[in-house]
């Protein structure tokens, strides 16, 4: 079962706080989405309109075409599933995965044969006699998104549902929930606010930031075109650079920069009008720092700061020659021996830079 979701100028004010502020989207059946910002953004005000736990101050909700202004939580076709997943100590998983279907008076060996399915899709078949406490965390998350499922909502609303276990542990059932949300087809909406998460999981994830949508997109296009500094800087480490838009022509814009004038090819030109303060977004992984330049564009040297080894890279700070106020994280290959007080060539894939509007409130970290 499966629905779309349409959002529209929808508004909750609380008090005279504006928790979320005119908030449109589009969801579409089977899609899963999921809602990404800092704490206090709105995401689980905007969650329980989706539910019904609140109602809109102004705007609506429609799922399925249909409007659900007047439509309780019990009577919609969602369920949410909460972060403490809040199942029965005292019941078998099988009851308690059988349980929303309880008291919707299905019978006791249809119900019973509904859980063991789900058990079974969770990885938990051998385990239906069970209690919650012969658990680890991630089954009981297992548990929990099984009882979800088990009533076949059009829409399953999943508030951090896997805030409560350990970095390994997340990083695998984020893998599960996917793989179950593309075979159940079920139209997905969750809440985090862990942007590796996101990025692991999402079809599109809309970034929220104050009660209102700062972007929307799949998790490569909010990555590497971010549409504003927020998002830039929400979804990973990012340099920022401050410039001046000097001019445009079809394929290419120049923004003058404290490292010199950047010519930026093929840009999607975002009404940048000449003068107008705007910011390179450039993720270390963009930057070379190496001897050679090739066919890249030039910022000049650098000298390297310091740097650590993650691994697959490793991550460099530099102060450029022309600036040296700046502090530039870069990435280095491997294979790379970094000395601090050496210089090094800083230079860029200039496809890879973003321009945004505005100057960021600080300097890069
Ligand atoms: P977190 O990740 O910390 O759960 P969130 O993005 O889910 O944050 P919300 O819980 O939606 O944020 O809250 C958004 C804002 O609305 C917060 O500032 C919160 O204090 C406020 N808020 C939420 N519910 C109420 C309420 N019932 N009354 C007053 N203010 C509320």
């Amino acid at each position: 079962m499966t629905a779309p979701v349409s959002i529209r100028n929808a508004t909750k004010i609380f008090g005279d706080f504006t928790a979320l502020d005119d908030i449109s989207l589009e969801i579409a059946a089977g899609e899963y989405i999921v809602l990404l910002g800092p704490s206090g953004c709105g995401k689980t005000t905007l969650l329980s309109l989706l539910g019904g736990f609140l109602s809109p101050s102004s705007g609506t909700i429609e799922i399925n075409g249909k409007d659900m202004g007047d439509v309780a939580p019990a009577k919609r076709p969602t369920t949410t599933m909460f972060q403490d997943y809040a199942l029965f100590p005292h019941m078998s998983l099988r009851d308690n995965v059988a349980f929303g279907l309880k008291m919707r008076k299905v019978g006791k060996s249809e119900r019973h044969a509904k859980a063991e399915e789900l058990l079974d899709m969770v990885g938990l078949k051998t385990s239906a006699n069970k209690k919650p406490h012969e658990l680890s965390g991630g089954q009981r998350q297992r548990v929990a998104l099984a009882r979800a499922l088990a009533v076949e909502p059009d829409v399953l609303l999943l508030d951090e549902p896997l805030g409560a276990l350990d970095l390994k542990l997340r990083r695998q059932m984020q893998d599960e929930l996917k793989a179950i949300q593309k075979r159940v087809g079920t139209t997905f909406v969750h809440v985090t606010h862990d942007q590796e998460e996101a990025m692991a999981i999402a079809d599109r994830i809309v970034v929220m930031n104050a009660g209102r949508i700062e972007d929307v997109g799949s998790p490569e296009n909010i990555y590497m075109q971010p549409k504003t500094i927020f998002t830039a800087s929400f979804m990973g480490e990012v340099n920022f650079i401050p410039g001046t838009f000097e001019s445009a022509t079809d394929s290419t814009i120049s923004v003058k920069t404290p490292l010199g004038t950047v010519e930026l090819p093929e840009f999607e030109c975002r009404g940048f009008t000449p003068g107008a303060s705007v910011t390179l977004a450039i993720r270390p992984e963009h930057f070379r720092a190496s001897t050679g330049t090739g066919s890249r564009i030039t910022l000049g040297k650098a000298k390297v700061e310091d740097g650590s080894f993650f691994g697959t890279h490793h991550r460099a700070h530099l102060s450029p020659l022309d600036y040296p106020n700046m502090t530039i994280t870069a990435h280095m290959p491997q294979s790379a021996i970094i000395e601090p007080g050496a210089w090094v060539e800083l230079t860029l894939d200039p496809t890879s830079v973003v321009v945004l509007h505005g100057h960021p409130p600080r300097p890069t970290p």
